[in-house]
C-alpha cells in the first residue's frame, strides 16, 4: 500500500484525481508478481468493473508512464510489460534461448548516463532496460 501512497500524492500534486479506475488499474500492477500485461490488469479490473474496455486501461499506462510511475518495457513476449516505478530502479537481461529473466542493478547503468551526458549533453533516463542475450548454461548448451 506504500506504493499507492506515494503514487496517490504524485498525481494530486500534478492535479490527476485517482479515480476508482485508475486505482484499480495501479492495484493491478502492484499486484502482479512484477510485470503486467495490459490484457492481465484488464483482465484483473474487469471483476470489479465489467465494462471497463481496454482503450481506457492503455489510456491509464499512458498517462503513469509519462508521470514516471510505472515502466513500459517488451521482454521479449512482443507485447509491453508494466511494472510500478516505486518498487525501485532496475534492469533485466533476458536470455533469447530459454526467456530465463536476470535482474541488473540500477547502478550498473550510471557509467552509462554519465557518459551519454558527457558525450551527447544528454539526459537519459533508462528507467527499465532490456538487455536481450544469451544465458550461460543456453551459451554452453549450444556450443556442445
Ligand atoms: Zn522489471
Ligand atoms: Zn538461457
Amino acid at each position: 500500500m506504500s506504493h499507492h501512497h506515494e503514487i496517490v500524492e504524485a498525481l494530486q500534486q500534478i492535479g490527476y484525481r485517482l479515480t476508482p479506475q485508475r486505482m484499480m488499474i495501479l492495484d493491478a500492477i502492484a499486484s502482479g508478481d512484477g510485470h503486467t500485461s495490459a490484457e492481465e490488469i484488464h483482465e484483473a479490473v474487469r471483476a470489479a468493473y465489467p465494462y471497463l474496455d481496454i482503450s481506457t486501461v492503455y489510456r491509464t499506462l499512458g498517462l503513469l508512464k509519462a508521470l514516471h510511475l510505472v515502466s513500459e518495457t517488451d521482454l521479449g513476449s512482443g507485447h509491453a510489460q508494466y511494472e510500478l516505478l516505486s518498487k525501485g530502479l532496475h534492469h533485466h537481461l533476458i536470455c533469447r534461448e530459454c526467456g530465463g529473466i536476470l535482474d541488473v542493478d540500477n547502478s550498473f547503468l550510471n557509467p552509462l548516463r554519465q557518459a551519454i551526458d558527457q558525450e551527447h549533453d544528454f539526459h537519459a533516463e533508462i528507467e527499465h532496460l532490456a538487455i536481450f542475450g544469451m544465458c550461460n548454461a543456453c551459451n554452453a548448451n549450444l556450443r556442445g
